[in-house]
């Protein structure tokens, strides 16, 4: 190994790659809480050239890589394992193009979300991409994971957000397909098979993203409301009313607020009276009259919603958002959490919710259970915390959440993909043909198995 260090170092410069202590700590694990593991080198490449050179090198040398965006991955695909080479996205960032007229932004995959979505403001469009990490997470982060957040409700997951990539595979070869226009049938869609692929087929290295309308007149209310049911009901009466412009629709369970309330001190904005909390946003074609008020005003009267608080404010709209926000605090107050993310078919969601709480009470009465989801998309969190809890009782809370959520027709992972912490339990989800497939072009693209290693599989 230590050869192979010096020959990325002759390859790259002395200030491309890192070894021993000056592994910078942040490479060492995500926001997971998987254990902090040394890599034995970090390659922090400034341009797409030297990373394919580090990719050939490794590749010769049969070198394990795991690729690192911004260390928010909640599934440990990116927390490095013992002898493995960390290839960090970090330096390759930046936003190289925006095209106005055909409304694309042409972006380096170590840029920050955060920076992406305030060029494209800037630019007078809007990015369809936004999740709470967006300070720290990559927009080649995103596209590994395919990941979800607030307004797929509006402009779907990531997937539906890239035209066109440009990937490094696992041998150094560079694959262009930066394709900036909405129709191209002109073969195999290719880019799609990295999307979501959480770096096992390659490197994406830049990004074609769509670019959208400016958000104009956003609007967002806390919302109360007795029961799940009435709350989907809701959610259809205002995708009618309100046509496109719906942009968020968010849950949280009673338990949620409650742990939001007292252990993180965080202000409710209504009193819930132990229903479900509801964050509801949206846009509006003009700042004159208020069609969002109107509508939910109507969803009260016809007895759907319980009562409403409308923000006046840009201060006011983040007191609203802080809430649901609050789960950032949680691996700080409850140490050792499990965190679900699920989708079950939204028929039998509320049903699924009382299967999972009665049967975490049942078998682990001490333990605290806290649901809140992107639920228009189907989309479940739940908390687990069970004080002083060791593997067993980990893999068995496991088991039964991911049996119980199979059992209803769901799905193991929503957005956060499985990375190294979900692998035992996808063969709840995919067929074995699905599995085999998935397995076939891994070894197509990754012969030697280098790139992520035991991710997925
Ligand atoms: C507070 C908070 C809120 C979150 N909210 C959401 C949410 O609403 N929706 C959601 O989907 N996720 C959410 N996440 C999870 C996380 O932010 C996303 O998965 C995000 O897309 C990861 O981006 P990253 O740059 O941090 O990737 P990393 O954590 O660095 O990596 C994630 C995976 O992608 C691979 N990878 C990273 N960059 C590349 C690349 N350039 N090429 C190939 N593979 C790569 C890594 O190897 C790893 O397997 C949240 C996380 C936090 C901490």
């Amino acid at each position: 190994m230590t050869n192979l260090i010096e020959t990325l170092r002759e390859a790259l410069g002395a200030d491309i790659v890192y070894d021993g202590n000056h592994c910078p700590a942040r490479n060492r694990t995500d926001w997971s809480g998987a254990a902090p593991t040394l890599p034995d080198a970090v390659v922090m490449p400034r341009t797409t050239d030297q990373l394919a050179e580090a990719m050939r090198l490794c590749h010769a040398a049969r070198q394990r890589v795991v690729i690192q965006g911004g260390m928010t991955g909640l599934a440990a695909g990116a927390v490095p394992e013992p002898g493995e080479v960390a290839l960090s996205l970090e330096r390759l960032a930046g936003i190289e193009e925006i095209d106005p007229l055909g409304a694309t932004m042409t972006v380096l995959a170590g840029t920050p979300l955060e920076l992406a979505q305030a060029a494209a403001e800037t630019a007078g469009f809007s990015l369809g991409i936004d999740l709470g990490a967006r300070g720290s997470c990559t927009i080649g982060g995103n596209v590994a994971t395919n990941a979800g957040g607030i307004q797929v409700l509006r402009y779907g997951m990531t997937r539906a957000n890239v035209l066109g990539l440009e990937v490094v595979l696992a041998d150094g070869t560079i694959v262009s397909g930066l394709n900036t226009m909405l129709k191209n049938n002109a073969g195999y869609d290719w880019p799609h098979l990295f999307i979501g692929s959480e770096g096992t087929l390659g490197v994406i290295t830049r990004v074609v993203l769509k670019l959208h309308p400016q958000r104009r007149n956003i609007r967002t209310a806390f919302v109360t409301c007795a029961a799940f049911g009435d709350a989907i009901a809701a959610l259809r009466a205002l995708e009618k009313t309100l046509g496109g412009e719906l942009l968020a629709f968010e849950a949280m369970w009673p338990d949620f607020i409650a742990f939001a309330r007292d252990a993180c001190q965080i202000g409710i904005p209504l009193d819930t009276a132990g229903g479900l909390a509801l964050i509801i946003e949206a846009t509006a074609p003009s700042a004159d009259g208020d069609i969002f008020e109107q509508a939910l005003m109507q969803l009260i009267e016809d007895g759907l919603l319980a009562d409403a608080v409308v923000a006046k404010s840009d201060a006011e709209r983040q007191r609203i958002w802080a809430v649901r926000e609050a789960p950032a605090e949680f691996p700080t107050r409850l140490p050792g959490l499990i965190g679900f993310d699920v989708s079950i078919p939204l028929k039998v969601f509320g049903d699924a919710i009382i299967a999972l709480r009665d049967g975490l009470a049942r078998q682990w009465p001490q333990a605290i259970a806290l649901c809140y989801g992107h639920v228009a998309d189907s989309n479940l969190h739940l908390i687990v915390h069970q004080q002083r809890s060791g593997a067993d009782t980990r893999d068995a809370i496991n088991a039964f959440v991911y049996g119980t959520v199979a059992a209803f027709g769901g799905t193991v992972s929503a957005e956060h993909g499985i990375g190294k912490i979900k692998k035992k339990h996808l063969p709840l989800t995919r067929t074995q043909g699905e599995l085999a497939l998935m397995r076939r072009m891994k070894a197509a693209l990754d012969p030697h198995g280098i790139l992520n290693a035991g991710r997925i599989f």
